[in-house]
């Protein structure tokens, strides 16, 4: 049984600069925990396995999505698997720690569907389509078939803003991160 708590769902197109917002959120407020989601994508050089990702067989993945283990999972990408473990997230609750997440839009929109009031989904807005393909481009971490791929879906993904409970538009970075943790700490009741 999960315990009550409480979860900050952070999502956006890829490239829109999730990753670095919840990195400094983790490194700001201590009483949030990671949610390390599970993948069968390919490990980027940078990442670690069990601290950016659970980096898995397809095989695997789909056996894990049998048992029950996934709270949602989506095929962001042709052939490209994600899923929240549901073991990692009553684990951190149960810790008494807030769970914070960074995934796709409809995965987003399925926990705070689950989680309700318990959670605050947030979308991170690029200033432009333009500015996000830059970023992905300076990132250097896809080929020219990824790339197409999450240009494509970003461009549907941006429609999807309205639905979730705020926005942070990051334009400039100082600024996202200060709006962003200002965001957190009234969520956590820290702010008079
Ligand atoms: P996501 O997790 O949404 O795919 P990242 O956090 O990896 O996005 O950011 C994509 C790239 O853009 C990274 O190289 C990151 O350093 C850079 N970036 C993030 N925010 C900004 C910003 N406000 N201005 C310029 N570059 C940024
Ligand atoms: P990347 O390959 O750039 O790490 O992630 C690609 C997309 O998958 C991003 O939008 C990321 O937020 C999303 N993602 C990561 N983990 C999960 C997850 O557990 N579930 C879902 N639905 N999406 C995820």
């Amino acid at each position: 049984m999960t315990k009550p708590g409480k979860l900050l769902i952070i999502t956006a197109p890829s490239g829109a600069g999730k990753t670095t917002i919840v990195k400094h959120l983790l490194a700001t407020l201590p009483e949030l925990r990671f949610s390390v989601s599970a993948t069968n994508r390919a490990r980027r050089p940078m990442e670690i396995n069990g601290r950016d990702y659970y980096f898995l067989t397809t095989e695997r993945f789909r056996q894990m999505v049998d048992q029950g283990a996934f709270l949602e999972w989506e095929e962001v990408y042709t052939d490209q698997y994600y899923g929240t473990l549901r073991s990692e997230v009553d684990r951190i609750l149960a810790e008494g720690k807030t769970v914070i997440f960074d995934i796709d839009v409809k995965g987003a929109l399925t926990l705070k569907m689950t989680y309700g009031d318990q959670a605050l989904a947030v979308f991170i807005q690029p200033p432009s389509l333009e500015e996000l393909i830059k970023r992905l481009n300076n990132r250097k971490t896809e080929d020219a078939t990824s790339m197409k791929k999450r240009i494509e879906r970003a461009t549907h993904e941006l429609t999807y803003r309205n639905q979730f409970d705020c926005t942070i538009t990051n334009d400039d970075l100082a600024v996202a991160l200060e709006e962003s943790v200002a965001l957190v700490r009234h969520f956590l009741g820290k702010t008079p």
